[in-house]
């Protein structure tokens, strides 16, 4: 079966500028995958050509199994898609501007109704029907925006930015029906700046870098991925005097003292082989270090993102 998102081979110049540069991904059905990249990275510039709002200079993108330059109509009956800036009309209430483009979407009478209602429920709009969609707030506005997205029940979803500029509580809103989207069985193509909140919501993670992919990956294994030097992080407890932990650690040539803890320390071993952290913890016991805790500490995925761009 083919995947929901396939991009293969993919560049967007803007006369010399290389916006995106040979991007090449799948992202399987029904899973979330979360699009990150710095400030001009080209996540807009790819998303636009996988909604079928801009063209490839080269490459293919099949939006499932569809070709979006070729069957653009068709793709866009499969994709939802949010832009990071959205347009709004003066003078139209929340309900007004769902039934716009449900119309425009070709739904008539009572199967128009139904859509707007369901998507009216799920996005929390109800109460909000007849405010004027212009003069809402950050929140209540990226919610209608999710919302039309979904009136035609897509199988896709592509979200530029969704959580940009919401307070922390829109925010866990907003993440709450993504996840209900995902749990859907939909696939979610998902941009962000905020890397802790993508990590919990995405089966994968591509980094892109200068519109290159420089990682693309599951965020378990980001977050207890190695250092840009091939070093890992090592909790360690003890019983007894906690500075033992560094005493023991400058007589140990791969090992390196990183910093205190309350009942240890954090130490680095120079080696993301688990065999080499076995072997420091048997050196440790047979050295008499009372261990009650040794594990791997996990980085925060703004870490790896700068580490991984270091290795770059
Ligand atoms: P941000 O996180 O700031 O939104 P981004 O990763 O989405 O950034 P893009 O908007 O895709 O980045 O832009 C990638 C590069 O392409 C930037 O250098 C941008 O200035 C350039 N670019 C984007 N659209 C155009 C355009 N229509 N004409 C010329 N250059 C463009």
């Amino acid at each position: 079966m083919s995947s929901a998102i396939s991009v293969k081979n993919l560049y967007r110049y803007f006369g010399k500028l290389k916006a995106v540069d040979g991007l090449s991904f799948e992202v399987p059905h029904g899973s979330v995958c979360g699009f990150i990249g710095a400030n001009g990275a080209g996540k807009t510039t790819t998303m636009r050509m996988l909604a079928t709002l801009d063209y490839p200079t080269m490459g293919n993108i099949e939006i499932c199994g569809i070709d979006v330059v070729n069957h653009p109509a068709k793709v866009r009956s499969l994709l939802g898609w949010m832009p990071d800036h959205f347009g709004n009309y003066d003078h139209m209430t929340v309900l007004e501007y769902l039934d716009f483009y449900a119309r425009a979407l070709g739904y008539r009478g009572k199967e128009r109704q139904m859509r707007i209602q369901e998507v009216m429920e799920f996005a929390d709009l109800i109460p909000l029907a007849d405010r004027l969609s212009n003069k809402l707030s950050k929140g209540m506005t990226q919610r209608l925006c999710l919302g039309r997205s979904l009136l035609h029940d897509p199988q896709v979803l592509i979200l530029d930015e969704p959580a940009a500029g919401l307070d922390p509580k829109a925010r866990v809103e907003l993440k709450q029906l993504i996840r209900i989207l995902a749990e859907e069985g939909k696939t979610i193509f998902i941009s962000s700046h905020i890397l802790s909140e993508l990590g919990e919501m995405c089966d994968s993670l591509l980094f892109i870098n200068d519109g290159r992919i420089v990682h693309h990956g599951d965020a378990e294994s980001l977050m207890s991925g190695s250092d840009a030097t091939g070093g890992v992080f090592y909790d360690v407890q003890i019983l007894g005097e906690a500075s033992k932990v560094s005493d023991w650690s400058v007589t140990n040539p791969y090992v390196e003292f990183i910093a205190d803890r309350k009942r240890g320390g954090k130490i680095r071993i120079d080696s993301d082989d688990p065999a080499k952290a076995a072997e420091v913890l048997s050196r440790m016991l047979k050295d008499g270090l009372a261990v009650t805790e040794f594990h791997r500490e996990k980085r925060n995925l703004e870490d790896a993102f700068i580490d991984i761009l270091d290795q770059q």
